[in-house]
């Protein structure tokens, strides 16, 4: 059972979650728990501002209070997290006096989140009579590699958790998204990652079920910030969850699905306040046929055009653009190509000169910014015929400047100005959902 952030946000929210791993006691649960919404955000910015030379007193006062505000609601004793809290305070200041905010001090930095939310939220049920106990991921064996700030799972983590949870008596809380590479540094799962390390645990111990406890109805036709009209999906398939979480939808962290998947593990969406909804179910195989799943998009990136310079029957150009990205450690995310050239997208974040200058070598290079990616995703797409004509018709006016279908047939997908993305994420779900 993994609560996200909002779902431990407020001292109300925990007494929430108490009451939610009660009712399924008989499951045996294994909690998994996010920082308290906000937290990691605010730690990320005290670790840049600190190391820019600023004065982040105030800053990390509010952070700690928060903390311990929720522990004197919830009737805690603050010894809990005190521990943290000073380790927190001594890191901040090694960052301030070295200077710079290395990968390695932002993670060891963003860790403390979840490391004092899995104490508060074990504490609170402990005086709700259940007997739970907090732990650190790391301290069960979650082992990654050394990529900070993006870090994967390294194989032994599986076993190390299995028998790290073999034979204890507590309900375990354990912290999300945090890991620690072999070297004993501590990592993290890339934004969002606490959904990952549900799964791994999951999977780890063969769970019949694993639960993404989060604010919204389970995955829905849309992301309901978006379109107030969007609505749950009782069930889809691992392919189009994954292909959901890929394409953007932020309800599941891109990762989670593929430790499901091996271990057949259903995965099932809820709402912590809404318990009572039957959510998403994500299960192996569905029967569905063809059809919109859902709608989701992706902002801050770059449409990038390489066109040939020389003869247009240039042999191995698309290799070479292609190898230009990987050299840059560039994903590249949707892709079109033709006789004159070849259009890409990618984040905006990794849009740097090197890169273009890199691509110039190429060919001649065009880079439209602020643009954004906007998906159907859903199964059996080909199988639509009118789909791509439908897309047209209801965005009119808006300029679709590429398109790209996955072979996976899972996805279709168009780039936009990004400043239509949230007009065109409306008018698509209400052509294909408002019947
Ligand atoms: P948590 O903190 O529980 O991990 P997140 O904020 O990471 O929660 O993910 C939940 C959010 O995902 C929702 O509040 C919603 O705005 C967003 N979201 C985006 N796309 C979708 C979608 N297709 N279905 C449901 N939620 C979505
Ligand atoms: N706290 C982390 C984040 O904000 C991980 C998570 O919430 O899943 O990204
Ligand atoms: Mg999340």
């Amino acid at each position: 059972m993994k609560f996200g952030g909002t779902s431990v946000g407020s001292a109300g929210r925990i007494l929430d979650v108490v009451g939610i791993v009660k009712s399924q006691l008989c499951n045996e649960p294994i909690v998994v728990v996010s920082a308290l919404g906000g937290v990691t955000d605010s730690l990320i910015n005290i670790g840049n501002e600190s190391a820019s030379g600023k004065d982040v007193s105030l800053m990390l006062e509010q952070v700690i209070d928060r903390h311990y505000e929720m522990v004197n609601r919830l009737n805690l004793d603050k010894k809990i997290i005190a521990k943290e809290v000073e380790q927190l305070s001594r890191l901040v200041g090694e960052i301030f006096l070295l200077g710079e905010a290395t990968p390695r001090n932002i993670d060891k930095l963003m860790s403390f989140g979840e490391r004092m939310s899995a104490r508060i939220v074990a504490a609170c049920m402990r005086s709700f009579g259940l007997h739970a106990q907090a732990y650190d991921a790391y301290d069960l064996g979650m082992t990654t590699t050394p990529n900070f700030g993006d870090a994967d799972v390294l194989p032994e983590t599986y076993q190390n958790i299995r028998e790290g949870l073999a034979n204890k008596k507590e309900i375990p809380v354990i912290t999300g998204f945090i890991g620690k590479s072999r070297n004993g540094d501590i990592t993290t799962l890339g934004r969002g990652g606490s959904d990952y390390t549900a799964s791994i645990i999951g999977a780890a111990v063969g769970a019949r079920e694993i639960q993404i406890w989060t604010d919204v109805n389970g995955i829905m036709t849309a992301d309901p910030k978006i379109v107030k009209t969007a609505r749950s999906v009782d069930e889809v398939s691992y392919k189009e969850a994954a292909e959901l979480a890929m394409l953007g939808a932020k309800v599941l962290h891109p990762k989670t699905i593929l430790p499901a998947v091996e271990n057949n593990i259903p995965v099932r969406i809820l709402n912590t306040f809404n318990p009572r909804h039957r959510g998403t179910l994500v299960l192996n195989s569905i029967s569905t046929g063809s059809r919109v799943t859902s709608i989701t998009y992706k902002k801050h990136i770059l449409a990038i055009s390489i066109s040939k310079s020389g003869k247009l029957d240039e042999k191995g150009f698309l290799k070479k653009v292609l190898e230009t990205f990987d050299r840059r450690g560039v994903p590249v995310d949707l892709i079109s190509n033709s006789k004159i050239g070849v259009s890409v997208t990618i984040d905006e974040k990794y849009g740097t000169v090197e890169l273009m200058d890199d691509l110039k070598k190429v060919g001649k290079v065009e880079v439209k910014s602020n643009r954004a990616r906007v998906s159907l995703v859903g199964n059996d797409l080909l199988y639509m015929p009118d789909i791509l004509e439908t897309m047209y018709s209801s965005l009119k006016r808006i300029r679709i400047e590429m398109v790209s279908s996955s072979i996976s047939e899972k996805n279709t997908s168009i780039v936009i100005e990004e400043k239509y993305a949230d007009s065109a994420v409306k008018r698509l779900h209400t052509t294909f959902f408002s019947r």
